[in-house]
């Protein structure tokens, strides 16, 4: 970044800092339960009730992502000081999330919106409500974003914001405080041309309308604040499918790798809410067979097949998978790997195919829905057996792809078609599927290192182009 657009940026930011009501913690100070700075672990006490957790990985999401990072640094030469600009974040800020709940008692939740890098344009990211959100997670889900939107060359940023509230244990009005308090909070830093958030895990169009009018209220109207919106909020055609299409759209590209028919495919999906709905379908309507799935509430499978769209509609109606009443057999999740399959999609959370679980995988391709679903071990482990991995940063574009043509038609106060928006999503992934697939071939490498090698080359000419670095 230009030292005057620097400049310009930083005092719009110290006038938005002075303006009345509560600061905004800013990089490196304290906020109320920080350790405040980069890269240390967020220990931060958590206010919501604990559930013993699921089999899940061997190393954090920021692991995860760091791995990556640092190798791809390693192969592109990339000079240390340059790596250590690009592997902090630009700014991260914890709140206090304060929300009167049924009980009568005030809950305090953890608010965190994590600004990695905005050299390619405004920070663009999810927020999640998910009970162990933390920073370290927002942290390595915000890095991911900026080579997520480097790998598909869309003009943002990455970003990524989370409360650790369980909202499947919280009334929809209680939901709709903790949003609003969490936007009262964080606002300074947001904006159109400043950072858009999102859906992501826990949260839904119905989030992003109250987040869009708490906005409005300091603002004045401003649809283009979230993306994710309800159509009757100038949401845009297409949005709610679209991380679920773009996972199908590069499957179809990736099968012929692996001489693979889709309409002849079978799958298991992990995860069924948003992306894993829209993902089961959308292969259902090439003719593929979904075999198994899971979400939180347990697994089933069924080698005849599982009606996918009657499993959404049956989830959609509040019911959960392990009481789909579908000619099907309920199993146990931790075997939900073991399916046999050709495609195997993750829909759910971080670090859930780690070292103990990938060498039971039977599948002979993945196709990562879900953000940091594989570990760097069990990723060797899956490569080792020949399993064809179309990683995060490229398969699950889909959504931001959509946020960003919802962005643009808010700008431009006009709408676009769905047909028009599915087209263009799909030229946009097709295009980046590609562009990796043949640096993976030039570089003899699999797709996720020849990923994150041309998001980083990315960011760094936008950076230095701009004299940020
Ligand atoms: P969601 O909240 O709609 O669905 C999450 C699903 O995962 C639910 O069905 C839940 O029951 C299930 N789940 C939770 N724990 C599980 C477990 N232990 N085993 C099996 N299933 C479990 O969230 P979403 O928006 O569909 O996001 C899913 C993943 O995709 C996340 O990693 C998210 O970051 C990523 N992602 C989402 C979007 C988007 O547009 N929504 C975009 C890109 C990436």
């Amino acid at each position: 970044m230009s030292d005057e657009a620097t400049e310009e940026r930083e005092q719009a930011e110290r006038e938005d800092e002075s303006a009345d009501g509560p600061a905004v913690p800013q990089e490196g100070e304290a906020g109320p339960h920080s350790g405040a700075g980069h890269g240390k672990p967020d220990k931060s006490a958590k206010q919501t009730e604990e559930e013993p957790a699921p089999k899940r990985a061997e190393v954090s999401n920021y692991e995860i992502v760091e791995h990556w990072f640092n190798a791809a640094a390693d192969r592109l030469n990339l000079p240390d000081d340059v790596a250590a600009v690009l592997r902090s974040s630009y700014r991260e800020v914890q709140v206090q999330v304060p929300v009167r709940l049924s009980d009568g008692k005030v809950h305090v939740f953890s608010g965190y919106r994590v600004q990695h890098n905005g050299a390619r344009g405004p920070y663009k990211g999810g927020i999640r409500f998910h009970p162990e959100v933390d920073l370290d997670e927002v942290r390595a889900l915000a890095e991911l974003m900026t080579w997520k939107t480097a790998i598909v060359n869309i003009p943002y940023g990455g970003a990524k914001g989370g409360v650790n509230v369980d909202p499947s244990k919280l009334e929809s009005g209680e939901v709709q405080n903790v949003a609003r308090s969490f936007m009262d909070k964080i606002e300074k830093v947001l904006g159109p041309q400043r950072d858009i958030p999102a859906p992501d895990v826990g949260t839904n169009a119905q989030v992003m309308a109250w987040l869009m009018d708490e906005y409005g209220k300091l603002h004045g109207h401003t649809p283009a604040c979230v993306t994710g919106k309800p159509i009757a909020l100038e949401g845009s055609f297409g949005r709610e499918a679209a991380t679920g299409r773009g996972v199908v759209q590069v499957f179809c590209e990736a099968a012929p790798e692996i001489d693979l028919d889709p309409s002849e495919a079978t799958f298991v999906i992990q995860g069924f809410g948003n992306v894993g709905t829209w993902a089961a379908r959308l292969m259902q309507d090439l003719g593929a067979k979904l075999v198994g799935v899971a979400d939180a509430s347990g697994a089933i499978a069924s080698e005849g097949g599982i009606d996918a769209d009657k499993l959404a509609e049956h989830v959609r109606a509040g019911g959960s998978v392990a009481d789909f009443d579908g000619r099907t057999d309920e199993i146990d999740p931790n075997e939900l790997v073991a399916l046999e399959c050709d495609v195997f999609i993750p829909a759910a959370l971080g670090g859930m195919i780690h070292e103990d679980n990938a060498a039971k995988m039977r599948c002979r391709m993945m196709v990562e829905g879900a953000n940091s679903p594989t570990t760097p071990k069990a990723d060797a482990i899956l490569t080792e057996n020949g399993v064809f991995i179309v990683p995060d940063v490229l398969a699950n574009a889909g959504g931001v792809v959509v946020s960003y043509f919802e962005w643009v038609q808010n700008l431009q106060h006009m709408r676009w078609t769905e047909d028009e928006v599915n087209e263009r999503l799909g030229e946009i992934m097709r295009r980046a599927f590609h562009e990796v697939a043949d640096r993976g071939r030039e570089n003899s490498t699999p797709m996720r290192p020849a990923a994150y090698e041309l998001g980083i080359e990315r960011v760094v000419e936008a950076a230095s182009t701009r004299g940020y670095i």
